[in-house]
């Protein structure tokens, strides 16, 4: 048993800290939403009035939160003046890569060890305790955190040193944005050409343009497996989302001078439909602004 500090018990980190409880970690959670903080208390976690109570005596701190200003905040404000010397740090956010190494560095130099290790899957994954993680960090640091992210996923990968595993979320999910904006303006154009949209399923599932936008994820109602657009477009993953994910790989991209022409043509099409106020649709909603 670990004793376990987690921050941010809002769509995901509430099934997450409610999932280490259940394994049989000693959770203080806190949240600046009282409901949230209830909820958690409901589901097993000790609620602390404040972070830096769940922080004090902790030997990991464990981070969901919006974005990378808020762990900042939490870090700068609570976290290293409250944790003892080595205590763990995993934050779970999406976040930027720079903000991630930064907060890496500086947890470093404070004394403790940090990784990053933001996740892939959503809120029913999150429940079900089968996320997917993306590490970034030291090899020891990495061999720490497994057994922890273990309870809360399916699947932890290594991705590499501080930040690398923001950089394997925002590229796995820019390629995915490019797919899927691929993927709708196929099925339209298909369908304009006077194909059958289950015919092309099958054959182009079969074929070279098979992706997982498609084959896994199809955009189009009562085609391929159940998915959002089924439930016509709730649940799933918001294009709020996708658009946040979008958004921080195009500054990555910046960061390091990449090419990346799909992503930020992906980027322009999620902006404009998340300002018409699809922010809430899941993403393969896209496919009704293609027409
Ligand atoms: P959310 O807005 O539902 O939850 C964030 C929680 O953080 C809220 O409960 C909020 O009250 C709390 N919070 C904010 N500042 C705080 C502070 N200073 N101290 C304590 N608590 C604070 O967001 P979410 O959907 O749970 O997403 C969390 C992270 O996971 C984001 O970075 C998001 O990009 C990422 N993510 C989300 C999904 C998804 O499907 N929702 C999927 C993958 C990754």
């Amino acid at each position: 048993m670990t004793s376990i500090a987690f921050i941010g018990l809002g769509n995901m980190g509430g099934g997450m800290a409610a999932n280490l409880a259940k394994a049989g970690h000693d959770v203080r959670a806190f949240d600046l939403s009282a409901e949230a903080l209830e909820r958690a208390a409901e589901a097993g976690c000790l609620a602390a009035t404040s972070a830096a109570e769940a922080v004090t005596g902790a030997e990991v701190v464990v981070t969901m939160l919006p974005a990378g200003r808020h762990v900042t905040a939490v870090y700068e404000g609570d976290v290293f003046s409250s944790a003892a010397p080595a205590t763990l740090l995993i934050d779970c956010s999406t976040i930027d890569v720079a903000t991630a190494r930064a907060n890496a560095g500086a947890a470093s130099a404070k004394g403790l060890v940090a990784v990053d290790a933001p996740v892939s899957g959503g809120i029913a994954a999150a429940n079900a305790g089968t996320l997917t993680f993306m590490v970034g960090g030291s090899a020891d640091a990495f061999a720490r955190a497994e057994p922890i992210l273990a309870a809360m996923g399916k699947a932890v990968i290594h991705a590499g040193g501080a930040g690398a595993g923001q950089a394997a979320k925002i590229c796995n999910n820019m390629l995915l944005g490019a797919s899927m904006v691929a993927t709708c303006e196929t099925f339209a154009m298909a369908q304009k050409l006077g194909l059958d949209p289950q015919t092309f399923f099958d054959i182009a599932s079969k074929a070279s343009g098979q992706c997982w936008s498609m084959t896994s994820y199809c955009p189009v109602p009562g085609v391929g497996p159940e998915t959002p657009a089924d439930r016509d477009y709730q649940g799933g993953f918001a294009t709020a989302l996708m658009l946040k994910d979008l958004r921080l790989a195009m500054e990555a991209a910046r960061s390091v001078d990449a090419d990346v022409p799909m992503g930020e043509r992906a980027t322009e099409l999620y902006e404009a439909f998340a300002a018409a106020g699809n922010d809430g649709l899941d993403f393969s909603a896209i496919i009704r602004s293609l027409d």
